[in-house]
């Protein structure tokens, strides 16, 4: 299975949406979410998971599951604990 691209483009650090610039977050396959930052440091885990996926499913913690746009509110980073905001923003 090919990695989707928005999940690729993701994971090169367009963590951002155009247009608009609504940061974009990570699903995980257990449902969690990802921050840009931490789907970045943890690129590697993702690659991981998505090509072991066959052999250990998708509903590995790190298994890129979908690229989601974050619109507005009050979400969490299930890894960091930080508020989803703009990548690069305080
Ligand atoms: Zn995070």
């Amino acid at each position: 299975m090919k990695l989707s691209n928005n999940i690729k483009s993701f994971l090169k650090g367009e963590t951002l949406c155009f247009p608009g610039m609504y940061p974009l977050t990570l699903i995980m396959g257990d449902g969690g979410l990802l921050c840009g930052k931490c789907a970045l440091e943890n690129k590697r885990l993702i690659l991981q998971a998505h090509a072991t996926s066959k052999i250990y499913g998708k509903h590995d913690r790190w298994f890129p599951k979908n690229v989601d746009v974050f619109w507005e509110g009050d979400i969490r980073c299930d890894y960091c604990s930080e508020n989803v905001t703009a990548y690069g923003e305080i």
